[in-house]
Parts: structure tokens; C-alpha cells; sequence
């Protein structure tokens, strides 16, 4: 049966060549491998394009398209999907797990066992949709698509706030069963939908051209045919956030922008009502804000400046009182219970960027519709320019510079004392090992040969997605742990020790160990051997020197603690930055019995583990488990020696 299902992905692609590979990669590696995978690179001046030329996928290359994203998107799906029992959606720098696809398709496949049928004869009707608007009603129709969850990576401060938001977003679309947004950063949708989209009268596909939230719209294009829209519950992506206030101010303002125009275009009716709600009760936080910043000036400016309890503590206290309740309803809030009062000061500095963006859309989007102007918002999103000439533009920038002003002091405010922003966040490898993907063993046929894949510097917090990934793809590896990161992340030492990785000994502070006096050196070693102990039970089986910086000394000691020395014989050199596929490349040229250096403190692990996967498994090499070996082994690379060698796991 499952072979009469056809499945199509379209991955539209803008200038992506730093995460394209990695993109295509984490697909092909699908349990459900997409029937088709056509790549869209749409008016890049980049090697896009080329990159993808180069694996297996259909890749459809377009100019620079007057309606860009959405233009792609649509001709791609005339020509290669509009057949299609399942499209999936996917921005070309979101990683699949493996399960994703697999579990997608389930999802439409029960759905169809249940209703007999994958159609749902139209109803739709502007204006008086007879959309259900409860909850239970609404989880009675048929599924018209499934959004992932998105887990956004990076461990700045910002990231933190979006990934909050998003969890946010994302718990909330589950508990109530359905969501308004199918976002194209990672979306399986269903085909018949799709098909009765493109054939409403004011479009050439599935994708409209006069909505800036084309996802946003097609959504409620599904929806308003008498679909249900969800969130899966157990796919997530694996995407980037916004890295700078300006970009993240871009892209929201073309998120909320194109949604109330939309909206406004649209009108209030059941389908609606839930955001329109959202907006208004968006609106209702910014005036509280900008309320109480305009009573404590007033009484700045009148010479009131004593401490009055209701403006100093009991308005804070009620802002407070509403994050604490938001922050309880963030999914895995494990050790939000000791630490919420901390989210005040992230989640208050968010408050104010989008009250800031709220009230700066709920102006822009007005003035565009009356002007009928059209703003091309996607150039603003792709260049992260907020900003632009004209009266708009600086009432804007002014508007930001004092809702910035506001923001900091508030958040000076509130966050005296405190200096662990963001701790009580659910964290990437919280969120990680919630993921139910079954787990895939399937290494190559034939294994001629183990490597061992080393990561060193960790734990951080990418520690648990990455080994999560791994065990996903039945990779193993040794994780060389620090004493510091240790005490700061031993959730993710723990998950190593579940997940059966090889936990290595990488000194408590990272020394160079060479330069201390010999006892120090060596309790530097025991010291983090007792560390590693007592979050885990398990003493650590591996020692690496930092730097590779050791003596005899120092490696007959590590010995003799059940710690043998293990230097590395491939050297990834992925600390200087490089991208995926550049550390791929490196991976690429691993033999038998190798031991590759990576490093465990960048985004970049998580993405990459897809490529590495394929790259040995086309070398049949898989991953072995390092043991002490009798033999000394020189190695050329370092000019050093050590006694271990790579076994099958
Ligand atoms: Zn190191």
C-alpha cells in the first residue's frame, strides 16, 4: 500500500547554499523517502543550485520571479506535484529528523482510514464559512496538512526568546487541535487540498500572489474548505532563528504586516476570530507597556519620583504574574519550577520587541492598504532591512529607538541580580528527547571498515539533539567532556550515558595541561572523572589531553585510572566556522580506523549529523567504539602516538 502513495517535496531556495546541502541530505535520509524532491532555487546568485545538481533531486532552477516564494512554489507544484497524495513543504535551511515523513505520512494515512476518502466535498463560501469553531468539533475533520515543530538552534540570548515563543506557539496549536498557520518552514499538506486551492478562481496555484503570509493564506484557504490544520505531534524541524534584532524585526514585521492585511482583507468569521483575537490581545500588552513607561515619566517629570507601590511594584508584579503564567504552559519546563522568576527579563525584553513590531504593523499595514501600495516586505526579509526612507519609515525608526529605550530600562529593571538569563528556557536537548522518531540502525550493508566520531569541548546545548540524531541514524560517537560544561549542562551528560555514547575525560577548566605542575594536571583529571561520575554512574572511559597537549607522564596515568589517551587522526577543523557540508567534506575523506575530531559547541553538529550519515555510509565505513590497544600507533598528522584503536561497536 504504502507504495501507491505518492509523496512530493518542494524545497523553494533562495540563496541557501550554506545549508542546502545539509537540507537535501536530512531528506533523503527519510525512513519515508519523498517519492520526488524538487529543489527550487529561485533568482540565486549563489551556488544553490549547483550544490543541489549534485544529489540525487530534481532540481528546477528559476530566474528572479516577480512573485518570488510564492511563484516557485506554485510553478514547481504544476509541474511536478499537482498529482501528489502529500506535498511537503520545506524552506531550504530546515533539517528533517528521520522520522519526519514516515511519521507525516501516518498521520494522513489514519486521517484517510477514517473518513473512507481524501477529498472533503467544498463548502467554502466567503464570508459565511460553516467552519466548527470548537476544538472537538474542529479535530473531526479532515486533515488538510501538519505542521512540524520547529526547534530553532543557537544559544544566544535571542534564540532563547524565539525558541520560547515558538514552544509556545507550538503547545498551544497542540492542546487545542488545530493551528491557522502550516508554516513553509516545514509542512506536509495534503494533496487533494492543495488541488481544490489552485482551483479558486484568483490564482494560478495553491499559492497567491497578494499575501505576504502566503502560508498564512493558503492555511486558511484549507481550513475555509472544511479542513483541519494541526501541528503533528511528533515531527519537528530543525531551523535558524533570527540572529540580530534587525532581522528578527524584519521578519516579523513581514509576518504581522502580511497577517493583518490579510486579515483586514479577510474579515472577522469563525475561522478568524482566534486571530484577530491574538491581535488585539497583542495590542492590549503593548499599551499596557507603553501605559505604564508613560505614568512612571509623567511621574519623573512632575518631581513625583518617590517609590510608589502601585507603579513601581504592583504593575510590574501583574506583568510578572502573566509571564509566570505563559512560562508554565512552555513545554519540559523541568526546572522552571525553581527558576521561572528569571523568565521575567528575557520574556519582558520579548514583550517589548513585539509590542514594538505590533504597533509598528498595526500603523504600516493601514497605510499600505489605503495607499494600495505593495510593499515588497520578502527583499526586506531576505536583506533583514527594516527600515526605509519617508515619513513611515522615520516615525518607525523613532518608534523603535523609544520602544528600545523603554525596553533596556525595563529590563535593567527587572533583572538587577539576576545574571542567568533565559535558564528556566526548555532547552535543545529537552526538547530533543521528547522526539519519538523510531530508532534507524541501518548502517551500510556491508561495514569495511570503523571510524570513531570524537566530539570534544562539550557538553553544550546542542550535547542531547545531536547525540539524539545520531542514535537516529545509528551513528555512535565519543563525547570528550569538559568539567565546566559538565556542571553547567549535566542533563545532556545523562542523555549521552541513555543514549550508550562514549563519554571521554577532557579535564575540568581545559588547560593546557603541560604547563601545570604534574599533581595539578592530574587532578585535573581525576577531578573531572569524579565530576562525570556523579552525574552519570559511570566513570569516563577515554581520556583526551585539550590540544592534544600531553606527555608520557600524563598518558601512563590516564591509563593506569582506566582512561586511555586518545589523541585524533582526521582533524575536522570544524571550530573555524565552517559550514555543514564543509565539515562533510573533511568527513569524506575518513578510512578505516580513523578517529575524526568535531567539536560539540555549534549549531552546526546537529545539521551536519545528516551528511555524515550518508558520507560513510557511501565510504561503508560505520562507527566504531574506541578500546586500549596493546600497539602504539604513530600519527603523522600530530606527530604523536597513542594506544587505542577503533573496534565494531
Ligand atoms: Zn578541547
Amino acid at each position: 500500500m504504502s507504495s501507491e502513495r505518492h509523496i512530493v517535496a518542494l524545497v523553494p531556495a533562495y540563496n541557501e547554499e550554506k545549508s542546502i546541502a545539509a537540507t537535501i541530505e536530512a531528506v533523503l535520509n527519510q525512513e519515508r523517502v519523498p517519492d520526488k524532491i524538487v529543489i527550487i532555487p529561485n533568482g540565486c546568485s549563489d551556488r544553490t543550485a549547483d550544490i543541489a545538481r549534485t544529489f540525487p533531486v530534481t532540481v528546477m532552477e528559476l530566474p528572479r520571479l516577480e512573485h518570488k516564494k510564492s511563484e516557485a512554489l506554485n510553478r514547481a507544484w504544476l509541474q511536478y506535484a499537482q498529482d501528489a497524495d502529500v506535498v511537503i513543504c520545506l524552506d531550504a535551511d530546515t533539517v528533517l529528523p528521520p522520522n519526519a515523513i514516515g511519521d507525516w505520512e501516518q498521520e494522513f494515512v489514519y486521517d484517510w482510514a477514517r473518513h473512507g476518502s481524501q477529498a472533503v466535498t467544498a463548502f467554502a463560501g466567503t464570508g459565511s464559512s460553516p467552519a466548527p469553531l470548537r476544538s472537538r468539533d474542529i479535530r473531526e475533520l479532515p486533515l488538510g496538512g501538519s505542521s512540524s515543530k520547529f526547534t530553532m538552534l543557537g544559544k544566544d540570548f535571542l534564540t532563547r526568546l524565539q525558541r520560547a515563543e515558538f514552544s509556545r506557539w507550538t503547545d498551544t496549536a497542540l492542546r487545542r487541535g488545530w493551528t491557522s498557520v502550516l508554516a513553509g518552514t516545514g509542512a506536509a499538506i495534503s494533496g487533494e487540498a492543495l488541488r481544490q486551492v489552485a482551483a479558486m478562481d484568483d490564482r494560478e496555484g495553491p499559492w497567491i500572489y497578494s499575501s505576504q503570509v502566503e502560508d498564512f493564506e493558503l492555511t486558511y484557504r484549507i481550513r475555509q474548505l472544511g479542513y483541519r490544520c494541526q501541528v503533528s505531534p511528533t515531527v519537528r524541524a530543525y531551523t535558524d532563528a533570527m540572529k540580530t534584532v534587525k532581522a528578527l524585526w524584519g521578519q516579523r514585521m513581514k509576518w504581522q504586516v502580511g497577517t493583518i492585511e490579510d486579515l483586514l482583507k479577510i474579515g472577522v468569521n469563525r475561522l478568524t476570530v482566534m486571530d484577530w483575537f491574538q491581535q488585539l490581545s497583542g495590542m492590549f500588552s503593548a499599551f499596557a507597556r507603553y501605559l505604564w513607561v508613560a505614568v512612571i515619566l509623567t511621574l519623573c517629570l512632575v518631581g513625583h519620583l518617590r517609590f510608589q507601590w502601585l507603579w513601581w511594584v504592583a504593575v510590574p508584579l501583574f506583568f510578572v504574574v502573566l509571564q509566570v503564567k505563559h512560562a508554565h504552559r512552555i513545554p519540559h519546563r523541568d526546572r522552571v519550577d525553581v527558576l521561572y522568576a528569571f523568565l521575567i527579563i528575557p520574556s519582558e525584553a520579548f514583550a517589548w520587541l513585539r509590542a514594538g513590531w505590533f504597533t509598528a504593523a498595526w500603523i504600516q499595514a493601514p497605510v499600505d492598504l489605503i495607499r494600495g501600495r505593495h510593499k515588497d516586505r520578502w527583499g526586506l526579509q531576505y536583506r533583514a532591512e527594516a527600515f526605509r526612507r519617508g515619513l513611515v519609515g522615520k516615525l518607525r525608526l523613532a518608534g523603535i529607538r523609544v520602544v528600545a529605550a523603554s525596553g533596556i530600562a525595563t529590563v535593567a529593571l527587572l533583572s538587577i541580580g539576576n545574571l542567568v538569563p533565559a535558564s528556566g528556557l526548555p532547552t535543545v536537548e529537552a526538547i530533543a528527547r521528547t522526539g519519538t522518531g523510531a530508532i534507524n540502525h541501518s548502517g551500510p550493508a556491508t561495514c569495511r571498515g570503523y571510524v570513531a566520531l570524537t566530539y570534544d569541548d562539550g557538553p553544550t546545548q546542542y550535547t542531547a539533539a545531536t547525540s539524539d540524531l545520531l542514535r537516529r541514524y545509528g551513528l555512535h560517537a565519543a563525547f570528550f567532556l569538559t568539567g565546566e560544561h559538565t556542571e553547567l549542562n549535566p542533563d545532556a551528560v545523562r542523555a549521552l550515558a541513555a543514549d550508550g555514547q562514549m563519554i571521554g575525560n577532557h579535564t575540568v577548566t581545559h588547560p593546557h595541561l603541560t604547563d601545570l605542575p604534574i599533581s595539578q594536571a592530574k587532578q585535573e583529571i581525576l577531578d573531572n572523572a569524579d565530576l562525570i561520575e556523579a552525574v552519570t554512574g559511570q566513570r569516563p572511559t577515554l581520556f583526551r589531553p585539550p590540544y592534544g597537549d600531553t606527555n608520557d607522564k600524563l598518558s601512563a596515568f590516564a591509563l593506569r585510572n582506566g582512561m586511555p589517551e586518545t589523541l585524533w587522526t582526521l582533524d575536522t577543523n570544524d571550530w573555524i566556522g565552517k559550514t555543514p557540508s564543509q565539515v562533510d567534506d573533511e568527513i569524506g575523506k575518513a578510512k578505516d580506523g580513523d578517529i575524526i575530531l568535531m567539536h560539540d559547541d555549534e549549531d552546526t553538529d546537529i545539521k551536519t549529523v545528516a551528511l555524515i550519515a550518508s558520507t560513510l555510509r557511501r565510504l561503508d565505513l560505520c562507527t566504531g567504539r574506541i578500546v586500549p590497544d596493546s600497539a602504539s600507533h604513530h600519527i603523522p598528522l600530530l606527530d604523536k602516538s597513542h594506544s587505542v584503536k577503533v573496534v565494531p561497536w
